[in-house]
């Protein structure tokens, strides 16, 4: 069949002969019931959208592909990893994550890096963001925590008591908070930042030996950010600016690339490392587990169909391939169930045979059937259940390595210690410089713009906590009394909870 029909049809392929007058009972109406045409359009039109993610619905793609620039062999066995030179397919997707569909690229916000490999051993999945970790360590708090930063169930405003009566409240959420209201809370674009896989990953070898990893694609492009007032002007000029400088770009052939550095601990390290390991709030300092290059991806193809490719595209946390597995971080936990939940709601129980997240390299071989959309790409009239005798596809008996954990079942609180402000006290004291320091107070500062006194005042302690001249001088920016701040960033936390109650 032809891909450019000479003529017009309906969905089933009839053709059309008028597509611009409805069919009526003389000129001035009624429209009659059987006009099919009409009915058809007005149907389809009425279901063109589909749920909206909840998170990181404004995005925008590209596909490209993922070479291989180190040998890695010995900590992990992915195909795709197994040798320098070797290039996998690739589609990556890049959104704000509070914002809906039609929200400015330029909000301050994390940014989604989301990346999927089409491995020979299938996809693999490696959803992040442009930092390096995460507001929260706990699943639990994830719908809370988003439903602080998007908008009120009353008036659909998006709310700043909200943001800051849950951030000062859970201040295990400082390290991002830092992050978000520094230089880099507002990227310039998604070709200028860098992506984190910001949790811990397992990889193993074919000796079953396992690792722990952390992923860093560093921007080629350098990062660049825009500053509040010009990302203030930029929302306003055009929202779109940031996908609209992928496609560009892409099209003037400066195809963004990122260089992929790891940091790879064994069990033995994890075990005496001065931080949990597997805590999404932490990094592994630098000089702790320095980051080696194995890799470079770069984005040369623009997607011509939105909708089909980007607007349909699903990742998967718990796309894994053999070599590479989760940690025990409680988020990546979560993750590994919520995100194929959420796309089988918004795409259906057969979204794997959507283009975008297809196996393009590997053989799709199992029992799975039926469900909307189904299409027989694979199984056809084999059987459709294991075992079998009938010449069925039968598991490999490849396993992960096996891994011990010990302890008791419980939900453990893990209460905010000194150990949660060494890290962003080290990016505000050490990796920021005097004039980043001050744009940081004037972020912080407008930020806070608008909510309570009493929930500036909860949040003036927590960067008190991080940094008392800091605390000192936002109090002073965000007329909180500096020395009750000070005064209550020496009580318990559930003291300063109950000093600024309602
Ligand atoms: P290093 O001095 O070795 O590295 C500092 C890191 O901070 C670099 O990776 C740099 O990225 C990144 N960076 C610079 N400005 C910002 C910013 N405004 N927001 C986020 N990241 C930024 O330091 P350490 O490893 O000892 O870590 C010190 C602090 O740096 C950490 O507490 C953490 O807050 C931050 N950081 C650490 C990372 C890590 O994996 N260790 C990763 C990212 C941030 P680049 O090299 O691209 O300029």
């Amino acid at each position: 069949m032809s891909k450019k029909p000479s003529h017009l049809t309906t969905a089933f392929g009839a053709p059309i002969g008028e597509d611009n007058t409805s069919l009526t009972l003389g000129p001035g109406g009624p429209v009659l019931m059987q006009d099919v045409v009409l009915l058809e359009k007005l149907a389809h039109f009425g279901r063109e959208r589909i749920p909206e993610r909840v998170v990181h619905a404004k995005g925008a793609g590209a596909f490209g592909w993922f070479e291989v620039t180190a040998d890695v062999t010995k900590y992990t066995c992915a195909d795709f990893l197994s040798k320098p030179g070797l290039r996998t397919e690739m589609f990556a997707r890049f959104s704000t994550v509070a914002g809906e569909r039609g929200a400015a690229d330029a909000d301050r916000d994390p940014r989604g890096f989301a990346l999927k490999f089409y491995t020979r051993d299938g996809n693999y999945d490696l959803v992040g963001n442009n930092t390096p970790v995460f507001f929260i360590r706990d699943p639990m708090k994830f719908p809370d925590f988003i439903h602080s930063q998007k908008r009120l169930t009353n008036n659909n405003l998006r709310c700043p008591n909200a943001q800051w009566d849950f951030w000062s409240l859970t201040p295990e959420c400082l390290h991002q908070v830092v992050i978000l209201f520094s230089d880099r809370g507002i990227p310039a674009n998604f070709r200028h930042m860098n992506g984190y896989g910001s949790h811990t990953y397992m990889w193993y070898n074919e000796k079953k030996e396992y690792f722990w990893v952390k992923y860093h694609f560093k921007t080629d492009q350098g990062n660049k950010a825009l500053f509040r007032e010009d990302a203030q002007v930029m929302a306003g000029k055009d929202p779109d600016h940031a996908t609209r400088d992928l496609y560009e770009a892409i099209a003037r052939k400066e195809y963004p690339a990122w260089t992929l550095e790891v940091q790879i601990m064994t069990p033995e390290q994890a075990a005496k490392f001065p931080y949990d390991p597997f805590d999404v709030t932490k990094v592994w300092p630098h000089k702790l587990v320095p980051p080696m290059t194995i890799g470079r991806m770069v984005l040369d193809r623009a997607p011509d169909n939105y909708f089909q490719d980007v607007e349909q595209s699903a990742f998967n946390p718990s796309s894994f391939v053999p070599g590479i597995g989760p940690s025990p971080d409680k988020m990546l936990q979560g993750r590994l169930f919520s995100y194929h939940d959420t796309h089988l709601h918004r795409l259906g129980s057969n979204y794997h045979l959507i283009p975008v997240n297809q196996a393009k390299n590997a053989r799709v071989d199992n029992y799975q059937r039926d469900g909307f959309h189904f299409r027989i790409e694979h199984g056809g009239a084999g059987p459709n259940y294991w075992p079998n005798s009938m010449g069925g596809p039968a598991p490999t008996g490849r396993h992960e390595p096996e891994v011990v954990y010990e302890g008791a079942t419980g939900r453990f609180v893990q209460p905010v210690t000194a150990v949660d402000y060494e890290q962003p006290a080290a990016l505000y004291n050490k990796v920021m410089n005097d004039e980043q320091r001050e744009r940081f107070l004037g972020n912080v500062a407008a930020g806070m713009n608008g909510a309570m006194d009493r929930i500036r005042l909860r949040s003036v302690v927590m960067f008190w906590k991080m940094d008392a001249a800091f605390g000192e001088k936002l109090a002073k920016a965000v007329n909180v009394d500096p020395q009750r701040a000070e005064a209550l960033s020496k009580v318990s936390f559930a003291e300063l909870v109950e000093a600024t109650a309602e």
